[in-house]
Formats: C-alpha cells, sequence, structure tokens
C-alpha cells in the first residue's frame, strides 16, 4: 500500500510545537527533566523516527538506500521521565536502527560511502514498493490496536542537514514525512546542535559534530549509519546539560565528564555496534545486484563476463565504467 494522500504540512503540525524550537520539542519528547508540561502530554504517544536517504550521483538519481531508526519513548521507563545514563546510553538502547537497499539500480554508484558497511543492524534488499509499505507502516502506528478510533501515534521526523530538502527534487522515491498528517514535527539535527550551542558553524557535517561529543565515525556515508548518528548527535545536543554538565563542567562541554564520567561516549557506540539487532521483517540480506541472483552476494557472483550493451554504448563516461557492474536485464536505462 503507497503513502495516504497528502495534507499540507502545516495544517498537520500542531500549533504548540511550531512555536517551540526543534531542542525544546525533542527535550521534551524525551522527557528527561522530571517537568510535566502541555508538549510532554502531547507527544505522550509519538514516535520518533530518524531518516537517511541515498541516491545515485548522477541523474536520474535513482533513490540506492534508507537508513531508518526508530525509538519508542513509551517502552523506557512506562514513558516515565527518566536519567538519560552516560552518553544517553539508557536512550540509545531502545532506538531500532534499519538499513534498506534499494534492488533496482543497487550496482550504480550512490557517492562516498560502502553500502555495504552498515555497523548497527542488518541490511536488507528491498523493492520500492516494500520499501514504501515499511514507510507507511511506520508512519501509521495505531495508538491502540483494540482501539482503532483513537488514530495513529504521532511521528517526530527527524533528519540532517539539506537531506530531507534533496529528497523534494528526487521525485523517483515519492516519499514525503513532512506531508503524512501523522507527522506532528520536523526536526533536523544540525539545527538542534547548533541551538544546543555545539557548535557556532551553521552547517556543520555530521562528522565534525561527532568528534565534538568524542565520537569516531565508522563509514557515515552508509544511510544506516548516518541515521544512527543523527539520532545520537541529536540526542547529546538536546541532553547536553543532563548528560555532561557538573560544579567542574559548568558548561556542559561534551566528553568523559560530570553524569558521563563513568565511560568514553565511544564505548557506547561501540556497544550499539556489536548488541545483536533484530533485521527488519521483510526484505533479503542476500542479493546479488550483477545477475539478480538470491542465493549469493556481489563479490561471490560467478558470472564474471556480463556486461550491459545498453551502458556500453553510452555516451555518459560513468555508465561505460559501470557496464560490467551488472547484466543487461537489471539496467535501468531504456537505452
Ligand atoms: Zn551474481
Ligand atoms: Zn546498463
Amino acid at each position: 500500500m503507497l503513502p495516504k494522500p497528502a495534507t499540507s504540512k502545516r495544517s498537520a503540525l500542531p500549533d504548540t510545537l511550531l512555536k517551540r524550537s526543534q531542542t525544546i520539542v525533542l527535550q521534551h519528547f524525551l522527557q528527561t527533566n522530571g517537568v510535566q508540561t502541555d508538549i510532554n502530554t502531547l507527544l505522550r504517544d509519538a514516535v520518533l523516527v530518524t531518516i537517511h536517504r541515498k541516491w545515485l550521483e548522477h541523474p536520474p538519481h535513482t533513490p540506492t538506500e534508507i537508513g531508518i531508526a526508530t525509538f519508542d519513548r513509551k517502552q523506557v521507563n512506562d514513558g516515565q521521565p527518566v536519567f538519560p545514563g552516560p552518553h544517553a546510553e539508557d536512550l540509545l538502547k531502545h532506538v531500532w536502527f534499519m538499513h534498506l537497499r534499494l534492488r533496482r539500480g543497487a550496482h550504480l554508484p550512490a557517492g562516498p560511502g560502502d553500502p555495504d558497511a552498515f555497523h548497527f543492524g542488518t541490511s536488507v534488499f528491498v523493492s520500492h514498493e516494500e520499501a514504501l509499505d515499511m514507510l507507511h507502516e511506520i508512519w501509521h502506528q495505531p495508538i491502540d490496536e483494540k482501539n482503532p478510533g483513537l488514530g495513529f501515534r504521532p511521528i517526530i521526523c527527524l533528519s540532517f542537514g539539506d537531506n530531507h530538502s534533496l529528497s523534494k527534487t528526487r521525485k523517483d522515491f515519492d516519499f514525503d514525512p513532512a506531508n503524512i498528517s501523522t507527522t506532528a514535527a520536523m526536526l533536523d539535527a544540525q539545527v538542534i546542535a547548533t541551538q544546543a550551542r555545539i557548535t557556532s558553524s551553521q552547517y556543520p557535517s555530521i562528522e565534525y559534530l561527532l568528534h565534538q561529543f568524542r565520537i569516531l565515525p565508522h563509514d557515515h556515508g552508509n544511510s544506516g549509519n548516518a541515521a544512527a548518528y543523527i539520532t545520537m548527535v541529536a540526542f547529546l545536543s538536546a541532553l547536553r546539560k543532563e548528560v555532561y554538565e557538573s560544579l567542574q563542567n559548568p558548561r556542559a562541554k561534551p566528553g568523559q565528564s560530570g553524569p558521563s564520567s563513568s565511560k568514553p561516549a565511544q564505548h557506547v557506540i561501540n556497544w550499539l555496534m556489536q548488541r545483536p539487532t533484530p533485521a527488519p521483517p521483510f526484505g533479503t540480506t542476500t542479493y546479488c545486484y550483477r545477475c539478480s541472483n538470491w542465493a549469493h552476494v556481489f563479490v561471490q557472483c560467478q558470472e564474471k563476463d556480463f556486461v550491459c550493451s545498453k551502458c556500453l554504448r553510452s555516451d555518459s563516461t560513468w555508465r561505460r565504467a559501470n557496464a560490467a557492474t551488472h547484466k543487461e536485464g537489471l539496467c535501468i536505462f531504456h537505452f
């Protein structure tokens, strides 16, 4: 099933949230300060969903990867206020990280980042339809399965920098979270880090921000890892005071200090990478995008002689260079 018809973004956003800064919305959703407000009540049933997408670096910019991270605040301490733990580990350990790879065009280059190097869970190969179904399900979670009249849980969508706006110009994948009626807020981890004064730079990179928290990123160009790192940066920025502030560190400088003095941030991240994580309940973990076989992966492929004649004849240098990455039947081009 495809996403429901769009409603306008502005009418879908509750006024109460629109008036607050993104950092305050996230702080109230995470509920670490113990103060109950009207925003806490509004977001009681909300689910946070981080999304990061990648596309082919050349036209037609077909989507290639979707990183998704979901966090259900109600699962932590029954939704009641809680201390986030060192480097927010008691919240981060409840985040589910997923990495979808679109089968169509998987043989073509999607820019920097290794699509095989997802470190926070299992990558699955999916069709466009499966990816859209998955996103639709995430955005339409009943508040109460037994009482459909209560409607769906509000979604707080988190992205980073221009990744969300890029999706608007790349219409091949028709999914715009800002236009779905269940979306209660659109947040940007780059904005949250700036509002929390982690940096004075207006457009800091994810890599730079992770370094501020003493976290060494691994393959952050992979969309699955990117979604994980975006979630971490947003949480640590919004919870800066709760996680780092002390008498010795009154400015809450990130690092191994204050309530987070027991361990380095990297230990928390390493644990998140090493723990067993359930795979998404669809798609396949094995798929060869050279010959479309579902029993082996690209590096195990025995069909070394495939050359796509359409790409071999192309005027584009990059297409000629990738003519041997796929059999002709998998080519995304008409000629
Ligand atoms: Zn193969
Ligand atoms: Zn081709």
